[in-house]
């Protein structure tokens, strides 16, 4: 079936018989606007992200589920960065006519999958035709108490710069993906990354992070954004950076490129002062998720990039830019 034939009242039913109640949701899919009970004691923090057919995403590189689980994803990332735990979701989307039901079915159990598994309730949302490709836009709503809540900068001279997991994946995948590749980790890590929610939030409500901020641009470009808002510069160690053996055996000649400028991993780039360093590695340990301590923020502006060898590195490329010149895919 077509979704011309289910209409959007149809479809919009559809979405909310599989939406389950929640004792924060006073009013939610079926009124002008949803209501919503706040958690004593806590601030919200609202975050939007869009992801449109042909810039982030190609509908022949994945299935539909994987697609509605990293539509959330990206968004409750953000939460994560900021020490946020995920609580509410809004849902835009923009379907052409001729889409199948069954496409939306899938999508939809994807969404609602990643949603059940960081606690994020479906409250609203807006629902129209496209005459060009698919367009998904969710903004999503987290909480944490006010003086928990992790800035981009706080970040001091002397601190740690660490990250989670492993880095440069998603790029090499989507590379992988130009290529006719379908499957495999690196595939994986860019149709359906893994948001850190819980390392956001153990961070946050421990106060181990001076600033944080997720990797959707790339390391360098995520890395800059901390630098510039804390007034601080940074010296990167990049024998240190996380590679997984799936991008080594694919990234070709300079295992650094993808890894500094590739983006889209959804890994957290957090500050920690170094006396702490012991209990970062405690609370990753308990996590079981890799920790890697990269570099130091510098009193001296600007990114400096020191190899294996200890020569300076030049990046070919910084980041991602979505007006930019930057060759590349989307944040
Ligand atoms: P209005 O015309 O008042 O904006 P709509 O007809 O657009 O209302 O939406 C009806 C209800 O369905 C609203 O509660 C809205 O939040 C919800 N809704 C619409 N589209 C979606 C969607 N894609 N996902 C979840 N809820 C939706
Ligand atoms: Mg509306």
């Amino acid at each position: 079936m077509r979704l011309a034939e289910l209409g959007e009242f149809g479809l919009i039913d559809r979405i909310k018989a599989n939406v389950a109640a929640s004792p924060s949701v006073l009013l939610g899919i079926g009124d002008d606007a949803a209501a919503l009970l706040p958690t004593p004691g806590h601030v919200t923090l609202i975050t939007s992200d869009m992801l449109l057919e042909g810039v982030h995403f190609d509908l022949s590189f994945g299935d539909p589920q994987s697609l509605g689980r990293k539509s959330l994803s990206v968004n409750v990332s953000d939460l994560a960065a900021m020490g946020a735990y995920p609580r509410h979701f809004l849902l835009g989307i923009a379907l052409p006519k001729d889409l199948s039901v069954e496409f939306m079915d899938g999508f939809m159990s994807g969404i609602l999958e990643q949603a059940e598994r960081f606690g994020a309730t479906l409250v609203g949302g807006d629902t129209c035709a496209s005459k060009g490709g698919l367009a998904i836009s969710i903004t999503a709503l987290g909480e944490q108490r006010p003086e928990l809540v992790v800035k981009r900068s706080g970040a001091k001279a002397g601190d740690l710069i660490c990250v989670s997991g492993s880095v440069g994946d998603a790029a090499a995948g989507l590379q992988e993906l130009l290529r006719g590749v379908r499957e495999g980790f690196l595939v994986s890590r860019q149709l359906d990354p893994t948001p850190r929610v819980a390392a956001g939030v153990a961070l946050a409500e421990a106060g181990l992070a001076s600033a944080m901020i997720d990797v959707s641009d790339g390391v360098l470009a995520d890395l800059g954004h901390i630098c510039e808002s804390s007034g601080v510069g940074a010296r990167l160690d990049l024998a240190m950076l996380p590679l997984s053996g799936e991008y080594r055996a694919a990234c070709g000649a300079d295992p650094y490129a993808l890894a500094l400028s590739g983006g889209e991993d959804y890994e957290l780039l957090f500050c920690v002062g170094s006396k702490r360093r012991g209990e970062v590695e405690e609370l990753f340990a308990r996590l079981c998720l890799n920790l890697s301590v990269i570099g130091e923020i510098t009193e001296k502006q600007g990114v400096e990039l020191v190899t294996a060898e200890g020569g300076r590195y030049e990046p070919r490329q910084r980041g991602f830019d979505h007006f930019g010149k930057a060759e590349g895919e989307a944040d």
